[in-house]
């Protein structure tokens, strides 16, 4: 597992800093967002550090944050939600360290704003 000692999502993963977890195995973590946007939001994250979509070459962590958010979606028993990847700061990414959002318990206006 690659960790950064600077990354704040590396430090949830260590257990160094505290977060309200979903679950977590040997390759994801699920917490809950400090600053929900939704009534369900919860961060699913790779446990090795990569700091963005455009910066991740490795497709296992792609299939691991998105099968974890299905497993996030199934054990909250939730059928209509929805999934954000912000990448860059321009796009609304304030912490690199990839991260899947999971939002759900609103309706959701489509085209996105
Ligand atoms: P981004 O803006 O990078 O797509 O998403 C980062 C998310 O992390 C934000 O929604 C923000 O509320 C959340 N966040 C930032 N710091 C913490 C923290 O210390 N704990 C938790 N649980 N979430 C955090
Ligand atoms: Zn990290």
């Amino acid at each position: 597992m690659t960790t950064l000692e600077n990354c704040l999502f590396c430090k949830i993963v260590a257990g160094t800093i505290p977060a309200q977890l979903v679950f977590q195995d040997e390759d994801i973590t699920a917490f809950y967002d400090v600053n929900p946007q939704a009534p369900v939001h919860v961060l699913i994250i790779a446990n090795t550090h990569t700091a963005s979509h455009l910066e991740t070459d490795d497709p296992t962590i792609y299939a691991q944050v998105l099968a974890g958010a299905k497993k996030v979606a199934q054990q909250l028993t939730l059928t209509d939600y929805r999934l954000v990847i912000n990448n860059g700061a321009g796009a609304g990414q304030s912490v690199f360290h990839l991260h899947v959002h999971l939002m759900a318990g609103r309706p959701f206006a489509w085209p996105a704003g």
